[in-house]
């Protein structure tokens, strides 16, 4: 039976079995493929994140097999989990990647992906990242401002560089979703107008060094709406038409998944066909984006129950993860599942799991129905493997949460807990501030 919170009177059941994930019940204990999670929280302590290599292996290949008729490129958007051996995982499948900093881009080469399959977004990329990127003879660079277009200029003119550029259209589409994600209205600070890309093509082309290949968009994240999509595309083959030499769309990525019931996951089969059909329309190369989609999953938050305790009509479970482990609950009001690892037999009640972080907002699930629970037994925080550990930091002075990677039945620690003098390993007392101590 596939993980489902617990039992069939679970609020999260339906969601999650049909999103090709790898964590199931086995024997009554939740297991990641052939691995007991149970055996990893006593080799290596809670909390951890946990992925699945099979799991990432499906989704990659069950994406690139529903376009495979398009010719669509996938780039794995690393922004949602950079861990090394994600990355080199799917690099190893044939993603290349869609990056947003220099250090992103030092990941991918360190996970083995060449610089030539990675693509360099992001709304403001400082000189140095310019010239590291264009130094290491990355695929693209997508432009996101006149500004940045004339560093790029600069750049190329005193190194003698070339600049393979694409420039990221605005196309004014409102794709809904929590207000933190939405990127593709016109007052978003993402992207370029029409008019504008219009003028920066003519300049670009008229550029010995500059070599403008394309054109971008990404309207946002979590969409469950293939008309969307459409709408945003439709308005990009508008633009496309309009410049001569586009010889490449990068069509962004923000396929949502089904966090829980009440949440669809995005139509992929309506998707597939949108891009058969912008297939037919053009005869540039296409690219995707998709980050969410392929590694949330793919990935659970494992945490140890601390304590249970009763505040007013609320039952509370206490648990060694928190908010600076797992963001998005607070920061975007997410509802992930929690899946007990004791598979759960009635009776079931409705639970607030939150950690020990002193903040009110660092609760990790509210009104999640969980069965009676003591103290050191584990929680699985579901669909956890995006913007979950990237998105980590050691606020109150915690550790920061481990990751391990489970294949069939093997698993290993991918990133490991650092010790405190680690943690701290950056910072000095200067002698400054030994003079305003008190004495
Ligand atoms: C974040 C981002 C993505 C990936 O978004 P998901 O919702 O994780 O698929 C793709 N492209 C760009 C430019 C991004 O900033």
């Amino acid at each position: 039976m596939r993980a489902q919170g617990g039992s069939d009177t679970s609020r999260y059941g339906r969601g999650v079995r049909r999103q090709l994930t790898a964590f199931e019940y086995r024997n009554e204990r939740l297991h990641v493929e052939d691995v007991d999670l149970a055996t990893i929280a006593r080799e290596i302590g809670t909390p951890f994140y946990c992925y699945s290599a099979t799991a990432l292996r499906r989704r990659f290949l069950h994406l690139r097999n529903m376009l495979a008729g398009t010719g669509t490129s996938v780039l794995y958007a690393v922004k949602a989990n950079s861990n090394l051996a994600v990355v080199h995982l799917l690099g190893g499948l044939g993603a290349g990647a869609d990056v947003v900093s220099a250090g992103e881009i030092h990941r991918c080469l360190a996970a083995g992906l060449g610089a030539n399959t990675i693509v360099f977004s992001g709304v403001g990329k400082s000189r140095d990242e310019i010239v590291f990127a264009l130094e290491n003879g990355i695929r693209q660079i997508n432009i996101e401002s006149e500004g940045e277009f004339d560093r790029i200029l600069k750049i190329c003119d005193e190194f003698d560089m070339e600049a393979p550029v694409a420039f990221r259209f605005n196309p004014d589409v409102d794709a809904g979703g929590h207000e933190k994600i939405s990127t593709g209205r016109q007052t978003d600070k993402f992207g370029l107008p029409a008019a504008t890309i219009r003028h920066l093509w003519s300049r670009a082309r008229a550029h010995p060094l500059i070599r403008p290949v394309g054109l971008a968009v990404h309207i946002g994240s979590q969409i469950h709406d293939v008309g969307l999509y459409r709408t945003a595309f439709d308005r990009l083959l508008d633009l496309a038409d309009a410049l001569d030499g586009v010889s490449s769309l990068d069509l962004g990525g923000g396929l949502g998944i089904a966090y829980h019931e009440e949440e669809e996951a995005i139509d992929l089969d309506g998707y597939a066909r949108l891009l058969a059909d912008i297939r037919r329309r053009t005869d540039a190369e296409l690219a995707i984006e998709p980050g969410r989609w392929l590694v949330a999953s793919a990935g659970v938050l494992v945490t140890g129950v601390n304590t249970v305790k009763q505040a007013g009509s609320k039952r509370i479970v206490i648990v060694d993860a928190a908010m600076n482990d797992l963001v998005r609950p607070t920061l975007y009001d997410a509802r992930h599942p929690v899946w007990p690892h004791r598979e759960a037999t009635p009776p079931l009640f409705d639970s607030v799991v939150a950690g020990p972080v002193c903040e009110s907002g660092d609760v990790l699930a509210h009104d999640v129905l969980l069965p009676g629970l003591d103290d050191g037994d584990l929680l699985a925080i579901g669909h956890a493997g995006a913007y979950g550990a990237v998105m980590a930091s050691g606020y109150n002075g915690r550790l920061l949460v481990p990751e391990v990677m489970v294949d069939q039945d093997r698993h290993a620690v991918v990133r490991r807990r650092p010790g405190h003098d680690e943690m701290m390993a950056l910072e000095t007392v200067p002698d400054l501030q030994r003079h305003d101590t008190v004495r």
